[in-house]
């Protein structure tokens, strides 16, 4: 059985602690952050977090990400914090930034996806900060099925887990709409290793220029890059370029599916006559913010194929093209 509880209207004390005796239970409970929703655990209890991989169907070698409330919290679960981490932390914390540090070897192995480093954010949401606060660090990948677009609305989260997982707070629309920028402290180099909510430029203006490993070249840095990922069921076609041209090849590319008999879904800024359309807005913010439900929500129409416009690769752009090019699983054309 899935309790839902409605705090659209902020934190609640009475609410927050129904919620945090299902955490210390060792129980799941779906919660809304600045980035996206969360499927939440007890960070440092092993069966708990054990099922956190079960019902999304994660592989388990693929980290969680240990949402803490404090400093306290941090210096529970990681260790030989450097001063990289403290700049980054007292600047962008809470945030959606994510920090690979020594693990403590208090966190189980099963959070950190058998590496002895852990992931550590603190999360800028009222509620999620409430949840921390009443119960214990958590460990949350994003609320939904293994691969699957990421949920920015309660809804999302149901549709994916609605009687398979204990608790659902519904906090509304999560404001950022993708996940953290993750970067990796525990080895020589400071290294991004998914671009996400923080924009690059922001880390690079306290660090200076930063190395950026987002593909996946031989071994992983970040076990996460080697999955299939943030897909809808209908297949992706990205197109990337400017202005005129990709308005051009959308419609030409809607006929030519049509042609053949597929139902087509577009995500893009103008108008198309296609079976489906969905407009993520005009700013790159706005888009972020849109994207996987604009994902979502086309699936739901039944289409076959979803053409969907890329943005600009500048601040939360590189977020947004990062999951499109994911989405689209290389099918990408440039014109
Ligand atoms: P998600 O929880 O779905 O937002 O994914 C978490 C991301 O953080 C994945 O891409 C993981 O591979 C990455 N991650 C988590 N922990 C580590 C770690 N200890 N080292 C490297 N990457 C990590
Ligand atoms: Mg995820």
């Amino acid at each position: 059985m899935t309790v839902v509880i409605n705090m659209r209207d902020g934190p609640d004390e009475g609410k927050i602690r129904i919620a945090a005796r299902f955490i210390l239970e060792g129980k799941l409970v779906a919660f809304p952050t600045e980035t996206v929703y969360g499927l939440g655990a007890d960070a440092l209890r092993e069966d708990a977090v054990r099922r956190i991989f079960e019902v999304k169907g994660r592989p388990p070698d693929n980290p969680l990400i240990v949402h803490v409330a404090s400093f306290d919290d941090l210096k529970k679960v990681a260790r030989d914090i450097p001063p990289e981490a403290k700049l980054l932390a007292r600047r962008f914390w809470p945030g959606p930034l994510t920090l690979v540090l020594p693990a403590r070897d208090e966190v189980p192995r099963v959070t950190t996806g058998g590496l002895d480093t852990v992931a550590v954010r603190m999360p800028a949401h009222p509620i999620a900060l409430a949840l921390i606060k009443a119960s214990t660090p958590l460990a949350a990948p994003s609320a939904n099925v293994s691969g699957r677009p990421s949920p920015t609305l309660a809804e999302h989260v149901a549709d994916d887990f609605y009687g398979r997982i204990e608790c659902i707070i519904d906090g509304g629309e999560t404001p950022i709409g993708v996940e953290s920028t993750v970067i990796d402290l525990s080895s020589e180099e400071p290294t991004v290793l998914r671009p996400g909510g923080l924009p690059i430029e922001e880390i690079e203006r306290v660090l200076g220029k930063l190395e950026v490993q987002v593909k996946a070249k031989g071994v992983a840095r970040s076990p996460g890059m080697k999955y299939r990922h943030y897909s809808p069921n209908a297949r992706v076609v990205v197109v990337e370029g400017k202005g005129e041209r990709v308005r051009e090849k959308i419609r030409e590319l809607i006929e030519e599916y049509r042609s053949r008999g597929l139902k087509v879904g577009v995500m893009a800024r103008y108008r198309y006559d296609a079976d489906g359309f969905f407009n993520p807005g005009r700013t790159t913010e706005e888009v972020a913010r849109n994207l996987f439900r604009g994902l979502r929500e086309l699936d739901k129409l039944g289409v076959d194929v979803i053409i969907a416009e890329g943005v600009e690769e500048k601040g939360l752009g590189v977020a947004v093209m990062n999951r499109l090019r994911k989405a689209a699983g290389g099918r990408i054309i440039r014109v």
